[in-house]
């Protein structure tokens, strides 16, 4: 089995489900006892979030490939970078890095195709939503076409994520506003949704929308345990341990705090 290099912290609210998830999924494949080796070098967000708002990209890049150095030297064999926003500077972290970094991108564009889907809402931070580095990989790399929310379904999507769920705050409001954001993307012709914020699925999941929900936390971590377990030899358990819950289900989501 590789080790598992995670960088996390953004949010450490959905970090957490990476572990858990990365966890139950070598269970489920392995059996028993069975856990991943993994690595989590964990962030402060604070000054991070203030350099994605201040446009210093590059100096967040640093940070986050100082990180992945680390965690190289301490026997990573590939990096997950927890987060899609950051995915913006996966360029400078794979300069600074000999081992690959296993982007978001990839496994969510190569589920959307399994699914045979083509027409895709996403939604995340405005960096991901706005900006070309994570959808045209999708479009270019995955051959799908993204569709985004309008500006006001962009400001109210951005806004939930960095005032509410990068803070462990769930409220039934902001599901109904993300439900209503959702609706007027398969009314334009989504045939599916991207969560495509780490933490978008703490407040909605499949049982919220009609068309597939792909849950990139969920997707992003199931992938680095693919790679994690790549020419190992099948396991020998007594349960099937080949088999997986579907990609489409998120973990149990505990209700709180209303705002
Ligand atoms: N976790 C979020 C994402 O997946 C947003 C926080 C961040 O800016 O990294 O994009």
């Amino acid at each position: 089995m590789k080790t598992i290099g995670l960088i996390g912290g953004m949010s450490w609210e959905s970090s957490l489900y990476y572990y858990r998830i990365i966890n139950e999924d070598v269970k489920q494949r392995l059996g028993g006892l069975h856990s991943a080796e993994c690595l989590m070098f964990s962030v402060d967000f604070a000054p991070i979030e203030k350099m994605q708002a201040q446009g210093r990209w590059h100096e967040a890049g640093q940070v986050l490939a100082d990180a992945a150095v680390r965690l190289e030297r301490a026997g990573a064999g590939f990096i997950v970078l927890c987060t899609n926003t950051m995915h913006k500077v996966a360029g400078v972290i794979e300069e600074r890095t000999r081992i690959p970094l296993l982007h978001i991108a990839d496994p969510t564009g190569a589920e959307i195709q399994r699914r045979k889907l083509r027409r895709i809402g996403l939604l995340g931070t405005r960096f991901t939503m706005e900006q070309d580095f994570y959808r045209h990989r999708l479009e270019k790399r995955h051959d799908l076409d993204v569709l985004l929310p309008d500006e006001a379904g962009r400001e109210t999507v951005h806004r939930i994520i960095y005032d509410e769920l990068c803070l462990g705050r769930i409220s039934p409001v902001s599901r109904q506003k993300y439900i209503a954001v959702i609706e007027k993307l398969v009314a334009a012709g989504a045939e599916g949704i991207i969560l495509g914020c780490t933490e978008i699925m703490l407040l909605i999941g499949q049982e919220d929308v009609q068309v597939p929900v792909f849950d990139t936390t969920k997707i992003h971590a199931m992938a680095a345990v693919d790679r994690a377990l790549e020419g190992e030899p099948a396991p020998l358990t007594e349960s099937d341990p080949g088999a997986r819950p579907p990609l489409g289900s998120v973990p149990a989501r505990v209700e709180s705090t209303a705002t």
